[in-house]
């Protein structure tokens, strides 16, 4: 029987990033600012530290991990690399299927990997305290924690909705010392024009990122603001799972033909097959190598979005963003992957699929927690709902493996553990669990509402994305 588990020492811990940038098929289209309709970046440089925008719009190809970060990353990586012996047996399928497990981390989910190099510039920059938006609780948990590890305040602001029903997700903040703030909130301008409208407004995340962006232009002296998905700098922190993986692969002599992950924002997914893309380009894979991308039906921005540029936040705080979008103003359905219900999505992917270098299917989490049952009763981990979206694209591949007999290698990362979702686990379980699709109407309602806003728009995308979109 193979190992189960594929592990590495702590000096293998990788010491330089990948960035995918200079090696994209074709040039990542700028930002656009809406004053000028001109590429411009309008705010970030006042919430960011220069170190991180430089990564944003570097060139370079390798960015060197300071050690500072490297010893953070200690306390958890080189994460393991599963092989899904159980997974395999329940299937009886010829696959290899692995796993990237990045659940270990001490916020449970791959968003350290980025939080920490932020939070350690930051400090480097003389930032004093790092605001933030949650949702389902994830990334406030991650930057709660990278704060703490290099001595920074933190305030993240938590949608409402998900600070009443995840109390355990601001108890984890509050212990790393972070403060957790139900958003909308009086701390703020954007919460209190909010409340003064309706005092039980259960928030949404374009109203949280607005608080967060506010709170740190406000005290601009001694703030910043961090993100945890969607820009390249989060993606090149993230490539630390795929740069492992490979390594965690040559040691038993395999390589993926396929490779799946869930997407958000996009970090998760960019960090493990970014890596892989390089071999790619570089003429170094064995073998050409799949990728395959999973989103859920009630948030298919790249199945059923549109290529082009949109705000990327509700509040249009941002400049305009090239990528495939479902409109700033999409409003989720409640579904459990909290971390999939993003309109848009990173701009690096959206290139990637334009160009066909990638593809994606959408689930709906009815038949996302049939697979994660699955995994759970043959694997025994319990995974987060976002990644169960990975596991059922990789369980479908590997029964298609089976009904051919090919022996394909399948790789998917598992982004984060579902011990903070037992209460969607409860209403899987108990049969309550809905389906949602949403509908294609919608995102032409969004389109024509964003065509009204900007009537300039289609010049803007067919100047830089070299599309007319609508
Ligand atoms: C945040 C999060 C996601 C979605 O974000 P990506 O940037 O697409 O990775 C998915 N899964 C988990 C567990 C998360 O915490």
């Amino acid at each position: 029987m193979p190992d189960r588990k594929i592990l590495l020492n702590e000096n293998d811990i990788p010491k330089q990033w990948y960035n995918i940038v200079p090696d994209l098929p074709h040039p990542l289209p700028p930002f656009i600012d809406v004053e000028t309709k001109q590429p411009g970046v309008g705010i970030v440089p006042r919430i960011f530290p220069k170190e991180i925008i430089g990564q944003e719009i570097s060139q370079e190809r390798w960015i060197n991990i300071p050690d500072e970060v490297r010893d953070v990353y200690r306390i958890w990586r080189p994460s393991p690399l599963f092989r899904a012996v159980g997974l395999e047996k329940a299937l009886k399928t010829p696959a290899h299927i692995y796993y990237k497990y990045e659940g270990t981390s001490p916020a449970g989910s791959h968003k350290p990997n980025t939080a920490v190099p932020q939070a350690y510039y930051n400090m480097k920059e003389g930032t004093k305290r790092l605001s933030t938006e949650t949702g389902a609780g994830q990334w406030g948990s991650a930057l709660a924690f990278a704060a703490m590890m290099f001595g920074l305040k933190a305030t993240v602001y938590m949608v409402r909705a998900s600070y009443d029903q995840k109390p355990y997700r601001k108890m984890m903040m509050n212990t790393f010392g972070a403060e957790c703030i139900a958003s909308p909130s009086n701390r703020t301008e954007a919460g209190r024009k909010i409340l003064a409208e309706d005092p039980t407004n259960k928030g949404s995340l374009g109203i949280a990122i607005s608080e967060a962006v506010e709170d740190a232009l406000v005290n601009e002296a001694e703030t910043n603001y961090a993100i945890g998905s969607v820009f390249n700098h989060v993606c090149l922190h993230q490539t630390v799972e795929g740069l492992e993986a490979k390594k965690q692969l040559e040691m038993v002599d395999d390589y993926p033909d396929v490779i799946y992950g869930c997407i958000g924002g996009g970090s998760s997914y960019s960090g493990i097959m970014w890596p892989f893309y390089y071999d790619k380009v570089s003429k170094k894979a064995p073998k050409e190598t799949k990728f395959v991308a999973t989103e859920a039906t009630a948030c298919p921005k790249v199945t059923k979005g549109v290529y082009q540029y949109d705000h990327g936040d509700t509040a249009k705080l941002t400049p305009l963003v090239p990528m495939h979008t479902l409109g700033h103003d999409f409003i989720p359905a409640p579904i459990h992957a909290g971390g999939l219900r993003y309109h848009g999505i990173a701009p690096t992917i959206s290139v990637l699929v334009q160009e066909k270098q990638m593809t994606t299917e959408a689930f709906n989490q009815l038949e996302v927690f049939d697979a994660a049952k699955l995994f759970i009763q043959s694997e025994g981990i319990i995974p987060a709902p976002e990644p169960s979206h990975a596991i059922k694209g990789a369980i479908d591949e590997a029964l298609r493996c089976k009904k051919t007999g090919e022996a394909k290698t399948i790789l998917f990362v598992l982004c984060g553990h579902g011990y903070f979702d037992m209460a969607a686990y409860d209403e899987y379980f108990s049969g309550r669990l809905q389906p949602y699709e949403y509908p294609t109407q919608k995102v032409a309602e969004s389109m024509d509402k964003l065509h009204k806003l900007y009537p300039w728009l289609n010049e803007v995308n067919k100047k830089y994305i070299s599309c007319e979109t609508y």
